[in-house]
């Protein structure tokens, strides 16, 4: 079965408990919480039961501790993530505005995953994956840019594919060599994960249809749109196909797009259809935002199964 690489951030996320705009008076805070992007992309992932694994570096602290065992619990081939006893593990406070946005406080680029390199174990590591999926939000520092680049080349070596979700907020975008990373990245991408407005990030068209076929005609295989409550959409050259999002309480919308991205790219490379995939990952992210906290939502084979038994009752 091919193994899935990620490689990127890995944090601890603490959240107000109260809604309300930022940091800057005393807030009741609940936490830590094992989180950062590709960490709970390939925790979900882990849970479904597919061999997979993440590089990543974390500090000789509580926080990483949090992360390590959630990780290897769910399944997670960890032996890439490097601790380092004089680093502190990542973090980020998180605080939901009365308008649902969120409001956050990061510790990333300064922290244990601040930098990343492949030394001879990870790369061994790298080339025993059939599958490399990259966060935009991970292309946060030039040596875990250097370190996903090499990777994506060492498993595209290996005849193995790739699968890549923009994840960005604009002001990640405009950081010096950002849009540069991701086009390299998009370049080499199979199956590419946007969410709404972020299938326009790199086309020159403004329909979706026509920004679906500028990818596809670039190599791209399979794109796949995200559109919270109002469901996904999957588009390959033969196929196109959408399907609504299940009516769920929505707690906390953290890691959505991750579960279902972790679900998407298993299924697919398990050999499903584009409708099993889609109809699984949709699961797997309405199941994600009925639970409070990042990676708290993921949901192992079984679970997503009941979901849907119950929901198609
Ligand atoms: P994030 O980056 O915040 O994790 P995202 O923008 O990448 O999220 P979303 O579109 O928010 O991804 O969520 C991914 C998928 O999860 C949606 O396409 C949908 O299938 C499911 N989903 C998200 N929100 C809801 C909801 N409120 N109710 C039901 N399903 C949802
Ligand atoms: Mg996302």
């Amino acid at each position: 079965m091919h193994k899935i690489l990620t490689i990127g951030e890995i944090l601890v996320e603490i959240v107000a408990t109260e809604r309300g705009d930022g940091f800057r008076q005393a807030t009741p805070l609940i936490g830590p919480f094992p989180s950062g992007a590709p960490a709970i992309f390939i925790d979900q992932a882990g849970k479904l039961g597919q061999p997979c694994a993440i590089i990543s570096r974390v500090g000789g602290d509580d926080f990483g501790t949090v992360n390590l065992e959630r990780l290897k619990g769910d399944g997670v081939d960890i032996s890439g993530i490097e601790v380092d006893p004089l680093a502190t593990t990542g973090s980020a406070f998180v605080r939901y505005r009365p308008d649902g946005s969120r409001a956050f406080v990061f510790n990333i680029r300064d922290s244990a995953c601040g930098k990343i390199t492949l030394d001879s174990r990870a790369t061994r590591l790298v080339s025993e994956c059939g599958h490399i999926h990259v966060m935009g939000s991970s292309l946060y520092a030039p040596s875990v840019v250097d370190s996903i680049l090499e990777a994506i080349r060492i498993v595209k070596a290996g005849a193995g594919t790739v699968s890549f979700d923009p994840n960005l907020r604009p002001e990640i975008l405009e950081s010096p060599g950002m849009r540069e990373a991701l086009l390299t990245v998009l370049a080499k991408t199979d199956v590419f994960l946007p969410s709404g407005e972020e299938l326009f990030l790199f086309t020159e068209a403004r329909t979706e249809s026509e920004a679906v076929a500028e990818l596809l005609a670039t190599g791209v295989k399979a794109v796949v749109v995200k559109r919270g409550a109002e469901g996904a959409s999957y588009f390959d050259a033969s196929t196109s196909l959408t399907l609504p999002s299940f009516s769920v309480e929505e707690i906390d919308p953290t890691g959505a797009g991750d579960c279902f991205g972790a679900t998407f790219v298993t299924f697919w490379l398990n050999g499903a259809s584009p409708r099993e995939a889609l109809e699984f990952a949709t699961a797997s992210g309405a199941r994600a935002v009925m639970h409070f906290g990042p990676m708290e939502g993921a949901s192992t084979r079984t679970e997503l199964e009941i979901f849907l038994t119950e929901q198609k009752a």
